[in-house]
């Protein structure tokens, strides 16, 4: 499979160049040259295969011959290696939990997936990779995890000091060997400005291969596919009408699930579902897309002012604005809003929800105030992960997972930065 930069000047890849290169050298997003359905049957049956099976059958088009079957088959295995179930929370509405994995974020799955597909490429490519990530919390630990010992890959991690929770910030800055962290004097938005500054610098960029570990490298973006599909295998009844909430930052996720109904998911409608930070759901009332600083939210995982994978959802619809409109429906939520929500679903419901889980459930309500439907909003992470903003009577009631419980003993090892020219030369060194 190639894969051309949506900025449409810079030379088609191989899957391996556009995962190792992240980003297109003219800054545009890599994109598949196509997208070939799968056949209905293998969706009427889905019940009948693997998890492993499904995800091998999703994503092998996207990476071709470059992995042979059988390596990515046991890629593909690895990464999976945890469940991902559909809870009912009341009729017609579903949690897809995916907070199963190692640092319970739905992160996992394409972080891990990537590295693993870097580190099979590494067999053959002598050149040390370094990841440079800026996290709002999540990102950070995801990465950190899924690179772990992967040879050939060094993974440098910028994160906000004091903005992230402690839980977050154990995971991301207490795993050593070829993961270091940088604990940068600023909000996220100084990380990620660092990030991309060192990316467009010629004196770091000569010297050493950078590549991104978000959303915009397809390796981490596309295994997403599989949730939407795991969902569906578990539905009892495929024959309603399906819809699903995704709380959306960068659009990766639910780009993902796009991508999954183009490949034959019969999914009949997405919900983007958001806090304050509101660009999509703008753009779809008025026409205006305009993105805007990023404001600060409980929910701050979706703190984005300007959503990287928009443009390929654009791509997606043929840049067709009415088409969009039939397939994306999209909310805001404001955190007193979300507060009420996680409430709500504890004290009707039973169901602890982190803030982002909230805002999927929001979507869907809003939603069935005027459409029929059943529904899944994706739980995309563990409540423990944002305990400080969840009403103390409800987090009490969060038992402590075996994956947070093994990093919390463990000492924080973090090199303090400030400016960009200490990020600079800390990677030179
Ligand atoms: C990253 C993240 C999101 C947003 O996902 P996108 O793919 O960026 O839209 C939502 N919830 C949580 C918990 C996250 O970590």
């Amino acid at each position: 499979m190639q894969y051309y930069s949506l900025h449409n000047n810079s030379p088609k890849v191989s899957f391996q160049e556009a995962v190792i290169k992240g980003l297109a050298p003219d800054k545009g997003l890599y994109f598949p040259e196509e997208i070939e359905p799968l056949e209905a049957s293998f969706f009427q049956n889905i019940n009948r295969y693997s998890n492993n099976e499904i995800a091998y059958e999703l994503i092998k088009q996207f990476v071709g011959d470059e992995i042979p079957i059988d390596t990515l088959k046991e890629i593909i295995a690895d990464v999976l290696s945890f469940d991902f179930p559909l809870v009912e929370v009341e009729s017609d509405i579903y949690s897809l939990e995916l907070f199963h994995g190692p640092t319970m974020a739905f992160k996992d799955v394409g972080a891990r997936f990537m590295a693993r597909c870097m580190s099979h490429f590494n067999k053959t490519n002598p050149n040390q990779v370094t990841v440079l990530v800026a996290t709002s919390g999540d990102t950070g630990g995801a990465v950190a995890s899924g690179f772990l010992g992967v040879k050939g890959v060094d993974v440098v991690i910028l994160y906000p000091s004091g903005k992230v929770s402690d839980i977050q910030e154990k995971q991301l800055t207490t795993l050593g060997q070829n993961i270091r962290a940088l604990e940068v004097d600023g909000v996220f938005d100084d990380c990620q400005a660092m990030v991309k500054k060192a990316f467009l610098d010629t004196s770091i960029t000569d010297k050493m291969q950078l590549t991104s570990a978000n959303s915009i490298n397809i390796a981490r973006w596309l295994p997403q596919m599989f949730y939407f599909a795991f969902a569906y295998k578990q539905l009892k009844d495929t024959s309603k009408k399906l819809v699903f909430s995704i709380p959306s930052g960068n659009y990766g996720n639910i780009c993902a699930g796009m991508m999954a109904q183009k490949s034959g998911l019969p999914i009949d409608l997405f919900i983007a579902s958001t806090n304050e930070n509101k660009v999509v759901p703008t753009y779809l009332d008025t026409g205006i897309y305009e993105p805007k600083s990023s404001v600060q939210t409980i929910s701050n995982a979706m703190d984005v002012g300007d959503p990287s994978n928009f443009i390929r959802i654009e791509k997606l619809h043929g840049h067709d604005f009415e088409k969009l409109k039939n397939n994306l429906h999209s909310y805001s939520f404001t955190d007193d809003e979300t507060r009420k929500a996680m409430r709500n679903l504890y004290d009707d419901h039973h169901y602890i929800a982190d803030p982002h889980g909230a805002i999927g459930y929001l979507g869907i309500k809003k939603y069935l105030e005027n459409n029929n439907a059943q529904c899944i909003f994706l739980e995309t992470a563990h409540p423990i992960k944002f305990l400080p903003v969840i009403d103390p009577e409800i987090a009490s009631k969060i038992e402590m997972p075996e994956q947070i419980k093994s990093v919390l003993g463990k000492e924080k090892v973090a090199t303090k930065i400030s400016v960009y020219e200490e990020l600079k030369s800390y990677l030179l060194e």
